[in-house]
């Protein structure tokens, strides 16, 4: 008799540029993964065209109800957004952000590693074994919308616009606990919290303190408070301290980036926008951009897509085939199958070829 079949939902959001090849690779390696278990699980997938090119037809980057949608769905496995037709806070917002925000998805994760065979612009960097998790407090912080223009400043300012950070007790609290649990799973039992306390008064002198009283709560967890210009510089000269770092919203997206060009390109860094809480769907998506530059070429790097899609394995609980990608992944590289950003000459679909041919 046929093991039950269980079926996830997922919504495809290739969106814009490489967005559409790295969304496809996605999608067949994850249909191997499927095929591979024998029928214990599938996808079926719901095809959105939103992003830029909907824009132009329609003045909006996705529907009115696009989060009616989405809501019921198991998962959202997005591409990338932002085109140069249309301005990127538009695209942004209109989109990916209103998808976060939408769906309360308030922990964003950004794991960093090394590949075989991928060299990192730090100077020996690839021999260390590096492993670290960004985690990104994903609904609040300097993101959080609040700001005006049209101030009257005062005299020979002209206009005056501001944007202010904004940070909540539930936001920082939540957004702790979940960095302390993670640390809790991996071998290295460490929160490094990046702060900027020193030149505020208010907005990260609450981040601070909801950290130190949270962390009362894991004994067994090695703490660090870290300057944000400082962990910058910690980055490149003492990664291997790192382990769970956890961060505001633009302290993360500008340490994660940074993250990933070490690990050797943009284009391998894999992210999860994740409502924890799990009342509506979370969100997978690689770390770079629409890649304008190169898209529609065959070349777009689709690791970082591979590398969401095991992210997602794992939410479902999927585990063991989350590492099976992984591994696959680690063997393609290690075959020298890799695409041009890390200094191949492999196309994307040769890369999809290869890691489909290694899972297990
Ligand atoms: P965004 O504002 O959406 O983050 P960005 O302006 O930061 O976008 P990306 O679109 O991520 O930029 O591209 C930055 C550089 O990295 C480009 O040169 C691009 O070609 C390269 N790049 C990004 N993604 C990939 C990928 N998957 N494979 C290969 N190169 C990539
Ligand atoms: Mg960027």
């Amino acid at each position: 008799m046929a093991a039950a079949t269980k079926t996830f939902d997922i919504a495809s959001i290739p969106a814009d540029g490489v967005g559409h090849e790295v969304v496809a690779a996605g999608r067949e390696v994850l249909e191997a993964i499927a095929t591979n278990s024998g029928g214990q699980f599938g996808f079926e997938w719901r095809d959105f065209d939103w992003g830029s090119e909907y824009y132009a037809r329609t003045g909006r980057m996705m529907p009115e109800d696009g989060l009616e949608q989405l809501k019921d769905l198991d998962a959202i496995f997005f591409g990338a957004v932002g085109w140069p037709t249309v301005p990127d806070h538009v695209s942004l917002w209109g989109l990916r952000i209103a998808i976060c925000q939408g769906f309360d998805q308030w922990a964003n994760i950004r794991p960093v590693s090394m590949l075989p065979n991928v060299q990192s612009p730090i100077v020996g960097a690839h021999e260390r074994d590096l492993d670290w998790i960004v985690v990104r407090e994903n609904s609040e912080g300097e993101y959080s919308g609040f700001g005006g223009r049209n101030f009257s400043g005062r005299e020979g300012l002209g206009e005056v616009s501001t944007q202010s950070a904004v940070f909540t007790e539930v936001g920082c609290e939540r957004i702790f606990r979940f960095a302390f649990d993670l640390a809790r799973t991996r071998p290295g039992k460490k929160v490094s919290k990046v702060t900027k306390s020193n030149a505020q008064q208010y907005g990260m002198v609450l981040w601070d303190e909801v950290f130190d009283r949270v962390a009362q709560d894991y004994p067994d967890i090695e703490t660090e408070s870290v300057l944000v210009d400082a962990m910058a510089a910690k980055f490149v000269l003492r990664p291997e301290d790192l382990d769970v770092v956890v961060a505001s919203n633009l302290h993360a997206d500008i340490l994660s980036d940074l993250g990933s060009a070490m690990s050797g390109s943009l284009g391998l860094a894999a992210s999860a926008n994740l409502n924890p809480d799990r009342r509506f769907p979370s969100m997978f998506e690689p770390v770079h951009g629409s890649a304008p530059d190169i898209a529609g070429q065959g070349i777009a790097n689709p690791v970082g897509q591979f590398g969401s899609a095991a992210l997602m394995l794992e939410h479902f609980g999927l585990d063991v085939e989350a590492k099976s990608l992984q591994v696959a992944i680690d063997r393609t590289c290690e075959q020298g199958i890799l695409t041009r950003d890390v200094g191949g000459t492999a196309s994307t679909h040769d890369v999809t070829q290869a890691v489909i041919d290694n899972l297990g």
